[in-house]
């Protein structure tokens, strides 16, 4: 049976059924083309190259994420959900350098034999999230494989020498600003692993983690900002990147950290819950470490303008290169780093 008469009886569309290979190259990057018109961008889709012009006293700013069917995701995986999660890694390492997202450009590896739908259905995922924040996209490569690969890159914009680096001169006494959720989703991904119901919140950030983008962007704008980065691999590590290695050490308050919720899942399924905290990290929130005068302002401005996101300051730069947690029963615990490490 022709998959026309398939979709027929089955009552689909039978462009849902088309296959990849079905299409041919010029088809297949036809129908993933949006064809719209991008201020800044003066050729997208469809010539050799894009051409992009930046607005004047700008830096470029150029990130890249790649995911890997096996490794990063399975087969099965819902492909939305894969291209909404590249699409965030990649945005929130352009909300931690406090830029302005901009193009994005897609290289995928891609068998032949599956549904357009598949790879539409990525792009769905990916623009659901771009256009959001008026980032669109603008070119790409397309590759055979038998396993799925996605790697995007995505180009922002920066006030000249402004972007925010992890490496900087740092203070004792600088506080330690946290914004977004924190080690909601390794706790999601343990409620999901579990099947404990409930925790509609924690599974969210786990499935459908959020860009810190605009904080990125207030922050930046507020010039007291020393370092940034953000938290896709647990907090020890962006502590030790951020603090440690610019030579001080951190006092962090659990009382700032503590979450019933986060506590709950850890009861539920044998863990602690600061290691959600500590070494979970996928939770794309921004950590920064800012000079104590004019934060109060900061945290105006931040609450006003963040949607249901947390702005928290977790704790303070110290003389020391270590990083000390003070409990709610006022007793110190020394974090050992052993935040995720890829390699
Ligand atoms: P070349 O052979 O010069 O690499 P391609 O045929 O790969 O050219 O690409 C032609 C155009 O289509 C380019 O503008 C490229 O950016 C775009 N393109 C290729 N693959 C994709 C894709 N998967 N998604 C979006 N655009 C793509
Ligand atoms: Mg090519």
């Amino acid at each position: 049976m022709r998959n026309e008469d398939r979709c027929r009886i089955s009552g689909y569309r039978y462009e849902k059924m088309l296959k990849i290979k079905d299409l041919g190259e010029f088809g297949f990057i036809n129908r993933l083309n949006p064809k719209e018109t991008v201020t800044g961008l003066k050729l997208g889709i469809g010539d050799d190259a894009a051409v992009i012009s930046p607005p004047e006293g700008f830096d470029v700013v150029i990130t890249t994420d790649m995911l890997m069917e096996g490794k990063h995701f399975l087969s099965d995986t819902n492909p939305y959900a894969i291209g909404y999660r590249s699409m965030c890694a990649n945005l929130s390492d352009i909300a931690a350098m406090g830029a302005i997202p901009k193009f994005y450009f897609i290289s995928l590896g891609i068998d032949p034999e599956r549904d357009f739908d598949y790879v539409e259905n990525i792009y769905n995922g990916l623009n659901s999230l771009a256009l959001q924040f008026d980032t669109h996209l603008a070119g790409g490569d397309t590759i055979k494989s038998e396993k799925t690969v996605l790697s995007i890159t995505l180009i922002g914009y920066v006030e000249k020498s402004m972007a925010i680096k992890r490496e900087g001169k740092i203070e004792a006494k600088d506080l330690i600003v946290y914004i977004g959720p924190l080690g909601y989703s390794g706790a999601g991904l343990e409620v999901i692993k579990n099947k404990i119901d409930g925790f509609d919140e924690q599974v969210e950030a786990f499935l459908y983690p959020y860009p810190q983008v605009i904080a990125g962007r207030i922050l930046l704008q507020s010039k007291i900002v020393r370092v940034m980065m953000d938290n896709s691999d647990g907090l020890s590590n962006c502590i030790e990147n951020l603090i440690i290695k610019n030579g001080f050490g951190a006092l962090l308050f659990e009382k700032q950290i503590f979450d019933e919720r986060l506590d709950a899942i850890a009861e539920a399924t044998n863990k602690d819950y600061l290691d959600f905290v500590f070494n979970g990290g996928e939770d794309f929130g921004l950590v920064a470490v800012v000079e104590k005068d004019g934060f109060l302002d900061l945290t105006y401005f931040l609450e006003r303008a963040l949607f249901d996101s947390k702005v928290k300051v977790i704790g303070e730069v110290i003389e020391g290169e270590k990083i000390v947690l003070k409990r709610l029963n006022d007793s110190f615990l020394v974090i050992e780093k052993s935040g995720y490490v890829q390699f």
